[in-house]
């Protein structure tokens, strides 16, 4: 049986005390008893009932239809009526507020449990149905966000695309050898920005379909940051520089290699170079370091670029939001999301220290686990 709160709107104290009575027995906890529209509306906000039992005949300006129909709105509670008197208007006023139950007076204590259960039962499947509903509805909202985003995204690199191949076309044999590698460069651009564009939507797709998984191998971490931030110099991302440090703290110079997700880890730390690089100047350098222990492996990625404002900082990680400071840098607002879901994967943390035009420091640490093969795979 039930053991929810149920308030008792009555204004005859003996039916109050006899049904209190009657639940109690049943187990179900009397928040208490209200005697006219006010209290109940008072004692509903403050004791926050599962359940209202409510006579229609209350004394004062309005009766218990009113008083049921506001509580429905205001907390979507479940009501049932309780009347001794089921004349046809009362009857349809009453049926207009979705009652949960509707029982005549006098009744037997066994009618109002199953009035109750049922009204409990009933509530709880709408209240799971609306949740699903809402649920539905966000996701919704979040994919129409997604496609228009994409979308006004890749109009940038495609009119690139066409504008530089037209040129070319129309001007080729008039241009310089120089502007032509411009145009070429631009080209090849956009498609990178296409290219990314479309691996992050993959990613996203990925995350969502609870697809994007946790598959460490032993790496070579410093190893790994180092050719990665080659391929960031040799792709020419706006050409700031990348200086990479490294720091190992092990207790023993031939600790192995700890297991780590390199895809994972890929889309963490190119994120973080890109927008680094992105939200700086051009040329302006920035610092990769990475400080590896026995346990953890802690990267911290610093700019002297833009900053975030404070207001943005607590959403940073939700897709779509874009600081207010971004201007007219292309973004979708989709990479930080990326890598917040990569690094809860790995178990990881990660922060930010940020100030506007002062520039952004983020620190990944992600705990690492040195054991060898056997030890890890339950296959060896
Ligand atoms: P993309 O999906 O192409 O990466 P994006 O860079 O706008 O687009 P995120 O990487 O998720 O999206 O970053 C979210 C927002 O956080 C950015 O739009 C920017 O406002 C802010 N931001 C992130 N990194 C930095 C940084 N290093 N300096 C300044 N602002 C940053
Ligand atoms: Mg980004």
């Amino acid at each position: 049986m039930s053991t929810a709160r149920v308030l008792i709107v009555e204004d005859e104290s003996i039916i109050a005390l006899d049904i209190q009575i009657s639940l109690q027995n049943a187990g179900y906890q009397v928040v208490s008893i209200a005697t006219n529209a006010e209290e109940a509306l008072s004692d509903t906000a403050v004791l926050q009932p599962d359940l209202v039992l409510m006579d229609i005949r209350l004394r004062g300006e309005m009766d218990g239809v009113e008083t049921a129909e506001q509580i429905r709105q205001m907390w979507q509670l479940p009501v049932i009526f309780l009347t001794a008197h089921a004349d046809e208007n009362t009857l349809s006023r009453a049926k207009r507020t979705q009652p949960f139950g509707y029982i005549l007076k006098p009744f037997e204590d066994r009618e109002l449990i199953t009035m109750i259960e049922i009204a409990l039962s009933r509530h709880k499947a709408e209240a799971l149905i609306q949740a699903a509903l809402e649920k539905e509805k966000e996701i919704n909202e979040l994919k129409s966000r997604f496609v228009s985003v994409v979308s006004h995204e890749f109009r940038n690199p495609l009119n690139t695309i066409l504008f530089s191949t037209e040129l070319l076309q129309r001007y080729g044999t008039q241009i310089t050898d120089q502007k032509k590698e411009i145009y070429l460069g631009r080209i090849q651009g956009s498609v990178k920005r296409m290219n990314e564009l479309l691996s992050d939507v993959l990613t996203v797709g990925e995350t969502e379909a609870g697809k994007l998984q946790f598959s460490p191998h032993p790496i070579d971490v410093a190893r790994f940051c180092k050719e990665l931030v080659d391929e960031f110099h040799l792709t020419g991302k706006r050409k700031s520089p990348i200086a990479f440090s490294f720091r190992q703290t092990c207790t023993s110079d031939s600790a192995p290699l700890p297991w780590v997700d390199e895809r994972l880890l890929r889309h963490i730390l190119t994120n973080l170079l890109s927008n680094a690089v992105k939200y700086s100047p051009s040329g302006d350098p920035i610092e990769f370091k990475l400080n590896l222990s026995d346990r953890s492996a802690i990267f911290r990625i610093q700019d002297h670029g833009i900053g975030i404002p404070k207001a943005d900082q607590v959403s940073l990680f939700q897709s779509f939001h874009r600081a207010s400071n971004v201007k007219a840098i292309p973004g979708t607002g989709l990479g930080l999301s990326i890598v917040k879901q990569c690094v809860d994967l790995h178990g990881g943390t990660i922060t930010v220290e940020s100030d506007e035009n002062e520039g952004t420091l983020f620190t990944v640490t992600l705990p690492l686990n040195r054991q060898s093969a056997h030890e890890n795979n339950p296959c060896y």
